[in-house]
């Protein structure tokens, strides 16, 4: 099992253009499966679930950097703020707001990627640019000591139709774009377009992509 978390680490790592984030998504893998990747060099991990997160997070080495890319509840911001430094799935006002207030009391500066809805499927968490436009027109949220916007994050419809998913994909790109202009302007630390899991990484690459995601394609036993 070693070896092969080590093999699929390098296999992935070598088709990234640089300045491309890998986050592994070790949700359902135990503590001990995620030191294998850690100890091939792995720092950069996501969980989908606060009650799992909180539970692996102080199992493993304090060097880790741990995103959240599931769906939040707001209940469940104030256990996970002390361990995440970034969030990629903010999919509202109400999600924001509680997570600034929760950063300011614990005196800690937050990245977050606001959730973007691309796929065809209803079932999918995410904003409309309409509502992000919205929500970026108060400056206190653009502006939040707390919080810092770096950018959006989606997820494709899960379908073998790669036309489909490659659309998508430019969606968010388009999305990330006009975001850009009109409320980052000069803002490099604006800069994180969050798509491409096991099946569809390679096309969100192609799209442009700053931060893949991948679960499957590291632990799978093959
Ligand atoms: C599970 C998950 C992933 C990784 O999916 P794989 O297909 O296992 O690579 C990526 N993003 C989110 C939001 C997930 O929940």
């Amino acid at each position: 099992m070693k070896q092969l978390i080590a093999k699929h680490l390098e296999e992935i790592r070598s088709q990234l253009p640089t300045g491309v984030t890998l986050v592994v998504v070790s949700k359902n893998q135990p503590a001990e499966v995620v030191l294998e990747a850690y100890q091939a060099g792995q720092r950069v991990f996501g969980e989908n679930k606060a009650q799992e997160l909180t539970t692996k997070a102080p199992l493993l080495p304090s060097d880790i950097e741990w995103h959240f890319i599931g769906h939040l509840q707001t209940n469940k911001v104030k256990a996970i703020i002390p361990w995440v430094s970034v969030i990629h799935s903010i999919d509202s006002l109400k999600l924001f707001k509680e997570v600034a207030a929760t950063a300011q009391r614990a005196d800690k500066r937050i990245r977050i990627l606001l959730q973007f809805h691309i796929a065809r499927e209803t079932t999918k968490y995410g904003l409309s640019l309409a509502e992000a436009e919205e929500m970026l027109m108060d400056q206190q949220i653009l502006n939040n000591p707390y919080v810092q916007i770096a950018g959006v994050m989606g997820m494709a419809t899960f379908t073998d139709d790669h036309e489909l998913v490659t659309e998508e994909f430019m969606l968010l790109k388009e999305i990330f774009r006009k975001l850009r202009q009109q409320f980052f302007p000069n803002q490099p630390t604006f800069s994180e377009i969050s798509m491409g899991m096991s099946d569809d990484y390679p096309l969100a690459l192609a799209q442009g992509s700053t931060m893949i995601r991948i679960g499957s394609a590291i632990f799978s036993s093959q």
